[in-house]
C-alpha cells in the first residue's frame, strides 16, 4: 500500500505514508499467541497492534476474554516489538486498568455506542486524560446514536477521537456479518470531515474471503485506515475464527490494496469538485425553470385546443418534434435514447397538464 492522502489531526504524529492499519487477534487467548502475532506483524506496515481482552459477546456462556492479565501481555507487545496497543474498553473500570497499565489506544465497541449511559461512563472516566479514543458505529445503522457517541466524548475534551466503521447489523441475511451501508460513515465523514475514519472490514465481513473487496472499497471511499483481524492460527482462535487472516495474509493484503486516490493536492481536487458542483446545481434549476416555463406554454396549448374543442393528442406533429430533438441532442452529445426517454417524460406531463385544462 501506499499513500498520497492529506492526513488529518492525531493521525498526523503517526508520519505514514500509508493508511493507519490497526492488526492483531479478535481476543487475546494466551500470552504466547499474543506475542507471536505481535511478532510476525512487527516491522510492516501494522502501527498498532489489537486484542480484545474483555470480549462483548452476543450470547453468555462463549469465551468472554482473558480479563486484565491480557493488559500484561499488551504491555509486552509494546515493549518487545514497539508496537503500539490497543483494546475495547466497555466500563469506567476497563477504562482505569487500561490506562494504568499504559495502553496507547481505547476502542469502544458497537454494542456499548448503543447505549448512551455506557458512552457516557467512558467519556467521564476518560475526562481530562489525552488518549486516542476510537468510537465504533453502534450494531444498528442510526447515525445519530453515533454522532451522539462522538458528542459525548467531545465533551468530556477529548481531543484525540477517532471513528471505526465495522458495519450494520439487520434481521435480513446477507453475504456480510454486518452490512457495511456505505452511505452513512460517507454521511459520517461529511458531518466530520477531519475525524480520522477507520474501517473494520473483519466485522463487516464475518468471513475471510470478503476482506480484500471490503478494504479495497474502504480505501477507495478516502478512509483513513483499517482495523483487520489476525490470528496466527485462525480455524482454531476462540472467537471470530472465520473472519481472521493469518500475519502473511494480513502482510500480502496489505501490499495488493491500492490507494486509487488522487495524486495531487486534494485541498484542490475537492476546490475543484465543490465548483463544478455549484454549476451543476445551477444548471439543475435552469433546467426546472426551463421545464416550468414550457408547461406554462403547454397549458396555454390546452387552453386554445379546448376553446376550439381541439384533441389532445396530434401524433403528426409530435413525432416530427421527436425526430428534431434527437438530431438536436446528438449535436449536443446526447445518445438519441436519452432524447427519447426525456421527451416522452415531458410530453406525457403536457397531456396530463392539458387533459386537467379541458376537464375543467
Ligand atoms: C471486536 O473488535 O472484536 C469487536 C467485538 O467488535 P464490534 O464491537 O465491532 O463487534
Ligand atoms: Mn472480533
Amino acid at each position: 500500500m501506499k499513500n498520497n492522502k492529506k492526513l488529518r489531526t492525531w493521525l498526523d504524529d503517526f508520519n505514514l505514508s500509508h493508511p493507519l492499519v490497526i492488526a492483531g487477534p479478535c481476543s487475546a487467548e494466551t500470552e504466547k499467541q499474543v506475542l507471536t502475532i505481535a511478532h510476525e506483524l512487527k516491522d510492516t506496515d501494522v502501527s498498532i497492534f489489537r486484542a480484545g481482552i474483555w470480549k462483548p459477546r452476543t450470547r453468555p456462556g462463549m469465551f468472554e476474554g482473558v480479563g486484565a492479565i491480557g493488559l500484561k501481555w499488551l504491555k509486552k507487545v509494546k515493549e518487545e516489538t514497539g508496537l503500539m496497543t490497543t483494546t475495547e474498553v466497555a466500563n469506567a473500570n476497563h477504562v482505569k486498568l487500561a490506562i494504568e497499565n499504559d495502553v496507547d489506544v481505547l476502542w469502544i465497541g458497537a454494542r456499548s455506542t448503543v447505549s448512551p449511559f455506557i458512552v457516557q461512563e467512558i467519556a467521564d472516566a476518560l475526562e481530562g486524560t489525552d488518549k486516542i479514543v476510537l468510537l465504533k458505529n453502534p450494531v444498528n445503522p442510526d447515525l445519530s446514536l453515533w454522532y451522539g457517541g462522538i458528542e459525548r466524548l467531545y465533551s468530556s475534551n477529548i481531543k484525540k477521537l477517532g471513528v471505526i466503521h465495522r458495519g450494520f447489523s439487520s434481521y435480513s441475511k446477507s453475504k456480510y456479518r454486518n452490512n457495511p451501508e456505505w452511505q452513512i460513515p460517507i454521511e459520517l465523514q461529511n458531518k466530520f470531515p477531519d475525524l480520522p475514519l477507520i474501517c473494520d472490514p473483519s466485522h463487516i465481513c464475518g468471513r475471510r474471503d470478503l476482506i480484500h473487496d471490503v478494504s479495497q472499497k474502504a480505501l477507495d471511499l478516502n478512509f483513513d485506515g483499517l482495523m483487520i483481524e489476525s490470528h496466527i492460527d485462525p480455524d482454531n482462535a476462540w472467537s471470530d475464527a472465520a473472519q481472521q487472516i493469518t500475519p502473511k495474509k494480513l502482510i500480502q493484503l496489505m501490499k495488493e490494496l491500492k490507494i486509487r486516490k488522487l495524486s495531487v493536492n486534494q485541498e484542490d481536487y475537492i476546490k475543484n469538485l465543490e465548483k463544478l458542483r455549484t454549476k451543476i446545481d445551477s444548471a439543475d434549476n435552469d433546467i426546472l425553470d426551463i421545464l416550468g416555463k414550457r408547461m406554462k406554454i403547454s397549458d396555454d396549448i390546452g387552453k386554445l385546443k379546448k376553446k376550439e374543442n381541439v384533441a389532445i393528442l396530434q401524433s403528426k406533429r409530435w413525432n416530427e418534434i421527436l425526430g428534431k430533438m434527437i438530431l438536436e441532442g446528438k449535436e449536443r452529445g446526447l445518445s438519441e435514447e436519452f432524447v427519447l426517454k426525456i421527451f416522452k417524460a415531458i410530453h406525457q406531463e403536457s397531456i396530463n397538464h392539458q387533459e386537467k385544462i379541458i376537464k375543467d
